[in-house]
């Protein structure tokens, strides 16, 4: 019984060996995977998303100061200005004149002299040292600089947050004449930051230098007003406002989210980008899972073709270690086994059991005339006649070289000795043509019956002794032991 634990073991081993080969391989592409996706994330898409809205945001800037510097140098409007600004109608019709091409918001001008505050529909009102709203004006009129950036609502567009230019109108001595400028509604900003946000789900905001979120994009906002609520978040530092971007990780609903921020110095904001990894790592999720599926499907395959193809190595070994390849009758070996079986068969059930000893006749001489390959073809002949006449249940096999033993249970001498008589007699009818010529060949048999509480050397003996006194008697015969 050890060769079937064998082969279970090895089937069991070989199994083992392909499970671990293949999570190993499948877990180590799952978390170089993982880990690559994660890399990107943080090291490329994130920065190069965060790097996108900020050039969008330049662009609108420079176009804005462009046009705005481009109407502070305009002779009509500074003339305009210098003649008492006398026609309102013309200041207004230059103003939407500027805002229909460049397809900004508003545009506006705003005189020292009068503190008038014109637009494109006309004039809106006076600028006011003690409203608040209207502390921008009286910040221009002291700058250094041409011109400011201003993130304020707007009075003209419902208040809508807008990115103003205030630009410096001054003559041709530098003498400060008032304030123009266009304002563009963050409404372009918001519309890349929703596209972003819809197309690869990425979490767009912006946060002023108080941690508090200022700009979001409206369809995916971040859940919560202020970085404080976030513990991960609650320790980044924002007094740092070098452009250069900065990516985190933290924990949010149990979920891994990558940060990339900038600042924005233009605005004095900071602009974060975030994306959390479970939804990209969704996928090398369900791979690992089809991965681990197919690997048990081939381990599974590989493993039956495995055990079925050492079974049927081990039955092709267990058929050769008792099977004669002449004749295919059991060998010596298997025939003992065989014989020891049925004479403990006979004593349980108290049935006879009969065995001929058969021995081909001066089968040197059949050798010498025509070759040994007609003597083995003269064996398989005489097998073949033999097991003809006898029943399935009766064993043959190959005792030595031209010699056979023939277990015949459940049967008497007498009947033994009919049976030899008939086999005796079909051999010696039976002519074998090897390469054309016609061999005869004739047996002696030796017949004897199990006595009671015989062993089994001795039972064989005694046919023994019925073949020898066959051939001594001359042969072709059949002879029962006494
Ligand atoms: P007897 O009638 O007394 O049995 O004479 P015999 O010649 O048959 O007996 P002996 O024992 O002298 O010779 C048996 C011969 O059988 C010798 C051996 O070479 C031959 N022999 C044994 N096995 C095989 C075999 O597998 N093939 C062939 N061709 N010959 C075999
Ligand atoms: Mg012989
Ligand atoms: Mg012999």
């Amino acid at each position: 019984m050890t060769h079937i634990t064998d082969k279970k073991r090895i089937t069991i081993l070989i199994g083992l060996l392909l499970i671990l080969g293949f999570m190993t391989t499948s877990l180590v592409s799952y978390t170089t995977t993982t880990h690559a996706v994660r890399r990107d994330l943080s090291e490329d898409v994130l920065p190069l998303t965060g790097d996108n809205i900020y050039s969008e945001i330049q662009k609108d800037l420079i176009r804005l100061v462009f046009i705005s510097s481009m109407m502070a140098t305009d002779t009509f409007l500074r003339d305009w200005i210098r003649d008492g600004e006398q026609d309102p109608a013309a200041i207004t019709r230059y103003l939407a004149a500027i805002q229909a091409k460049y397809g900004t918001v508003t545009c506006f001008l705003v005189s020292e002299a009068s503190h008038t505050y014109y637009q494109s529909k006309g004039v809106l009102k006076t600028v006011d040292r003690d409203e608040p709203r209207d502390n921008w004006y009286f910040r221009v009129r002291e700058l250094n600089t041409p011109y400011e950036i201003n993130l304020d609502v707007d009075l003209a567009n419902s208040d809508a947050l807008t990115i103003f230019i205030n630009y410096r109108v001054e003559d041709e001595q530098g003498r400060y004449l008032g304030a123009t400028g266009c304002g563009l509604t963050v409404t372009s900003v918001k519309t890349l930051l929703e596209e972003y946000a819809h197309r690869y789900n990425r979490q767009i905001y912006f946060v002023d230098s108080a941690g508090q979120v200022a700009l979001a994009s409206s369809s995916k906002p971040p859940p919560f007003a202020r970085l404080a609520e976030v513990p991960g978040l609650r320790g980044l530092d924002l007094s740092r406002q070098d452009p250069a971007s900065r990516s985190v990780s933290y924990q949010r609903n149990q979920q891994t989210v990558l940060l990339n921020s900038r600042f924005i110095p233009e605005l004095g904001w900071h602009l974060f980008v975030e994306q959390s990894i479970a939804d990209k790592i969704h996928h090398n999720r369900l791979t690992l899972g089809k991965n681990l599926l197919i690997s048990l499907s081939i381990g599974t395959l590989i493993l039956l073709a495995i055990y079925s193809t050492v079974s049927s190595y081990q039955q092709t070994l267990e058929t050769l270690a008792s099977t004669d390849t002449l004749t295919q009758l059991s060998n010596r070996n298997a025939g003992e086994i065989l014989f020891a079986q049925s004479i403990r068969e006979a004593r349980r059930s108290a049935k006879p059991l009969t065995v001929i000893l058969l021995d081909l006749d001066r089968f040197k001489q059949i050798n010498d005339r025509y070759g040994h390959a007609a003597g083995d073809a003269a064996l398989v002949s005489v097998a073949a006649t033999v097991k003809e006449r006898i029943r399935e249940a009766d064993s043959f096999s190959r005792w030595g070289g031209e010699e056979f033993l023939l277990l015949l249970k459940e049967c008497s001498l007498g009947h033994g000795q009919e049976i030899g008589e008939q086999i005796r007699k079909a051999v010696e009818e039976t002519t074998i043509y090897f390469e054309g010529k016609p061999i005869t060949v004739r047996v002696s048999l030796g017949v004897a019956e199990l006595a009671p509480g015989e062993e089994q050397e001795a039972f064989l003996k005694r046919a023994d002794q019925a073949l020898y006194q066959a051939k001594d008697e001359g042969r072709n015969r059949v002879v029962l032991a006494g």
